[in-house]
């Protein structure tokens, strides 16, 4: 029960716009599985997320199982935590348009990521500049009634959380004090997996060129020679130097992540590329083999999928519905909806 495991809640969401690939998989599902049974877990397929931007409906229908799939391969307990998808739980949607009543047309125009996605887009979808606030309500909905919300985040999500921070904020002073303030977590050291054909990049699922994407389903010979051919440089000695040789380091911080041991020390065991690159190999292959297999039985039974999925869902929502409730009674809306709480 809730209780038992403290007032603390932690939120990861996982939009489902392309494969899950291995930053994903070392930076923050690991991370979300290993801490599972120390603070209440919630995670969702963000799928009304993957909305924002021109999409294929069958392709993320598909996509939703199978980023479920793999968060209950990689290890996720669907009875210790709370695994669920975004669209099944309503609150999500009655909160946003509180939440969109309370930030501001600015507010959201400042987002960077709105700018960088935006930019040189004939159109743009009114969702996409509005999903910071949908993010939200996705914490604070887990935000009420005496909990805490810590949301792991990368560098990139910081301008978001602190939109989500201030909007607490405001509505807390407009309405009553509803939402605790979420914390972000920050990620450990070498917890930036970047891209192997293009180490100044961050690996992203979304990649169209995938040369140096390792994705969490790729077949083993696939991962081996998109590890043996990642881009270093013309210097043939080991050392750990991110922002000078990004390429090596990469691989470091990728065996330091699998291996849970710092990276700048993996670099003094090293003397070639080539036999650390076979080690990486080596390593990211012996953490994805198990993944996939239970992957795949857990994809193979898709009404087995949808009913844990059902049962995350029904849990999220009976955690999500006092909040909302008393954020909708705040703001001076009646309650009494058909068809909820
Ligand atoms: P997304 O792929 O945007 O749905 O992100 C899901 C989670 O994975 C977020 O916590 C991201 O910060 C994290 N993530 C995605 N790509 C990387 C990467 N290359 N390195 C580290 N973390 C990542």
């Amino acid at each position: 029960m809730d209780t038992s495991q403290g007032s603390t809640r932690r939120v990861s969401g996982f939009k489902p716009t392309g494969h899950l690939q291995l930053g994903n998989l070392l930076a923050a599902i690991r991370p979300m599985v290993a801490g599972q049974y120390a603070v209440r877990t919630l995670a969702f397929i963000a799928d009304q997320h993957a909305l924002t931007v021109a999409h294929d409906p069958t392709a993320l229908a598909a996509l939703t199982r199978e980023v479920a799939a793999i968060l209950l391969a990689a290890g996720l307990d669907p009875v210790r935590s709370v695994l669920f998808v975004q669209s099944h739980v309503p609150a999500h949607t009655g909160a946003h348009y509180l939440l969109e009543s309370t930030a501001t047309y600015g507010e959201a125009r400042r987002m960077i990521q709105f700018r960088d996605k935006a930019d040189g887009q004939e159109t743009v979808r009114l969702s996409l500049l509005t999903y910071p606030v949908l993010m939200a309500a996705d914490i604070l909905l887990y935000a009420g009634a005496g909990h805490d919300v810590e949301v792991p985040v990368g560098a990139d999500q910081g301008q978001h959380l602190e939109l989500v921070r201030t909007v607490a904020r405001r509505f807390n002073t407009r309405y009553g004090e509803t939402f605790a303030l979420p914390r972000g977590l920050q990620p450990g050291s070498g917890a930036r997996i970047m891209d192997l054909s293009d180490p100044r990049r961050k690996m992203e699922k979304t990649n169209p060129v995938t040369a140096g994407v390792v994705f969490v389903l790729d077949p083993p010979d696939v991962v081996r020679r998109k590890v043996m051919r990642a881009v270093t440089d013309a210097d043939n000695t080991v050392a750990y130097d991110a922002a000078a040789r990004p390429g090596v380091s990469n691989l470091l911080d990728i065996l330091g992540c699998v291996r849970g041991c710092p990276a700048t020390e993996l670099a003094r065991e090293y003397s070639t590329y080539a036999r650390l690159k076979a080690d990486v190999a080596d390593a990211v292959i012996a953490v994805l083999e198990p993944l996939q297999r239970d992957f795949a039985g857990i994809h193979a039974d898709p009404a087995e999928l949808d009913r844990v999925l059902a049962a995350g869902g029904e849990q999220a929502a009976r955690l999500a519905g006092p909040t909302l409730a008393a954020a909708r009674q705040r703001i001076g809306l009646l309650p009494g909806r058909v068809g909820e709480l």
